[in-house]
């Protein structure tokens, strides 16, 4: 098992399961079955009403075997992205932990299914150039510790024809520059690209330029949680990846992912 799981959403995209015993204690009864150490709570934005520090707080209280993260994953959502971080700012305090993420090129939801004609319309170069613009914007917001899903634009197996390597060392050196983490995520495995993200080589890009790591599942039930780690655990070893970043009131610690 390894160490830490931290972009979880217990709120699954619903409004009737804000953050309460109910909504929360299967995931830490799933966490303890499994031998999770360290759990971020990570809901996206837009269900920030949903979100209790307090219901967090008596979790922490109950199963202190595990280390409950207050957190949330602020994205760039044309319509409710103003308000997380104004939300964010608001309880920044009170957050040990904020995913940066993309989810929208030229105003669509490139990440959804439901959009997917929407590709059409567009050259496949010119959506990525604006995908990594779009997650440098976010990383220099001084409102996350960590990049979710980095190379999320190739869910659809659609891949620029243009060779972008200096636009993703760009990204990872504004990365680098914010001191972020930036994700690596089990989640792309159980979509259409049918792979980690991001790219080997983004990581390997990384890690060259000394960034750190968080690691995650991207749950949206508890049964979910940790889910295919033992590829993620394998990757890790294979890309002698030794270190991970835990986080505390947006304060990093590296730790051993391995347990
Ligand atoms: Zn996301
Ligand atoms: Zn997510």
């Amino acid at each position: 098992m390894l160490v830490a799981d931290y972009h979880n959403h217990p709120q699954a995209h619903r409004t009737d399961l804000p953050y309460s015993l109910k909504t929360l204690e299967p995931w830490a009864k799933r966490a303890v079955e499994l031998g999770l150490k360290d759990l971020a709570f990570t809901d996206h934005d837009r269900y920030k009403d949903g979100v209790s520090f307090e219901e967090i707080e008596n979790l922490r209280a109950l199963y202190p075997q595990v280390k409950f993260r207050a957190g949330i994953e602020l994205d760039n959502d044309p319509e409710t992205s103003a308000e997380g971080r104004k939300w964010v700012e608001k309880n920044w305090d009170n957050l040990d932990f904020v995913l940066g993420s993309v989810h929208f090129v030229k105003d669509f939801a490139f990440d959804h299914p439901h959009y997917i004609a929407e590709y059409d319309k567009y050259d496949i170069n010119d959506l990525y150039k604006e995908y990594y613009k779009n997650i440098q914007q976010i990383a220099k917001s001084g409102l996350v510790d960590s990049m979710a899903h980095l190379d999320l634009i190739k869910i659809f197996k659609f891949f620029p024809t243009e060779n972008l390597d200096e636009l993703y060392s760009e990204t990872l050196d504004v990365i680098k520059d914010a001191d972020l983490s930036i994700e690596i995520s089990t989640a792309g495995i159980r979509k259409p690209i049918g792979n980690i993200y991001p790219d080997n080589k983004i990581i390997e890009m990384a890690k060259s330029k000394d960034i750190s790591f968080t690691i995650a599942g991207d749950a949206h039930a508890a049964h979910d949680l940790s889910h295919n780690y033992d590829k993620l655990e394998k990757l890790l070893r294979d890309l002698d990846i030794q270190e991970v970043a835990i986080y505390h009131k947006h304060q990093k610690t590296l730790v051993n992912p391995f347990v």
